[in-house]
């Protein structure tokens, strides 16, 4: 399942409003408006601990 990160909301398939693809990885979020907020500060949101690496 894809978590929004910037407000950490989980994703349903077909839920995410908003995908963008940042340093080969796909982000998605469940409003523009998340998707906007992680286009200012991606490094803040990448390193808060939504990663998928696991
Ligand atoms: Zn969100």
């Amino acid at each position: 399942m894809d978590q929004d990160p910037v407000c950490g909301m989980k994703l349903r398939p077909g839920q995410e409003a908003a995908s963008i693809t940042y340093q080969d990885h796909t982000y998605h979020f469940c409003s523009s408006d998340c998707k906007r907020e992680f286009e200012r500060h991606p490094k803040q949101y990448i390193t808060a601990g939504a990663a998928s690496s696991r």
